[in-house]
């Protein structure tokens, strides 16, 4: 698989194009960013965590019958995936109260959600995200009522198959953000990365921060966090 032009250069991802029209290869930065790209630095390895990690869960959604774009690990930074049209939401999926739900809500972090909770966010930087509900979406056009329901029932099903996996590990999974993808076929696949940057983690013996908020809140031991979350799931 040989790398062409590149098509993409997000925040914390380049995509390229490959000789195979119907493939991509994302290849992860240690960029970091947060709040919207205010804050901005390094996480020194995290590209590689996040690649590494990303892949080994998508190949075990995959085997949960989760269709995923994930095709095959080139190499620490960089995967082959299925080239699709990213559905502009971002999903966020919860199951105890953190970061910006608590403030919306004046929930403590860590008040356990009764049910899991969906939220919507439109992916657009420059106006930073918004939350949106069903009826914005379809008014928007940014997903059809079909789509919007198998994303909804896929991504719920994502949530116990991950609390599941990372309870095992001994870990608790908080909230996490995912996307989706419409192949070429259009069928709806999951699509970007799940990782340390995208999932809030917590042990749940001692409720430390393995992710990304130990750098959104200046906390130190970023890398060592993340370097735990491969060692638990056994990638180190
Ligand atoms: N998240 C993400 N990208 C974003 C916003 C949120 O990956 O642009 C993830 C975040 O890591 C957390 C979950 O989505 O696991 C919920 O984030 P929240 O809405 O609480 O926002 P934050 O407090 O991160 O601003």
């Amino acid at each position: 698989m040989q790398k062409k032009e590149m098509l993409y250069e997000g925040k914390a991802k380049k995509v390229f194009a490959t000789e195979e029209p119907e493939i991509y290869i994302v290849s992860y930065k240690d960029d970091a960013t947060a709040f919207n790209g205010q804050k901005k630095g390094t996480i020194v390895g995290k590209g590689v965590v996040n690649n590494r990690m990303s892949n080994f869960m998508f190949r075990l959604l995959e085997q949960q019958g989760i269709p995923t774009h994930y095709i095959e690990e080139l190499n620490d930074r960089e995967t082959a995936v299925k080239k699709v049209s990213i559905v502009p939401l971002e999903v966020i999926v919860r199951n105890t109260a953190a970061g910006s739900l608590s403030k919306r809500l004046g929930l403590p972090e860590g008040t356990p959600m009764k049910t899991p909770v969906l939220e919507y966010s439109y992916k657009n930087d420059e106006l930073g995200d918004p939350m949106v509900n069903d009826y914005h979406i379809l008014a928007m056009d940014l997903a059809t009522r079909e789509e919007l329901d198998k994303i909804a029932a896929m991504s719920f099903k994502i949530n116990e198959l991950m609390v599941e996996f990372f309870r095992s590990v001994g870990v608790d999974l908080i909230d996490f953000k995912i996307e989706f993808g419409k192949t070429t076929a259009g069928e709806i696949i999951l699509a970007d990365e799940i990782s340390p940057d995208t999932c809030r983690f917590w042990d749940v013996n001692t409720h430390e921060k393995l992710d990304k908020d130990r750098f959104r809140r200046d906390m130190g031991g970023v890398e060592e966090a993340y370097d735990e979350m491969m060692k638990r799931i056994g990638l180190r």
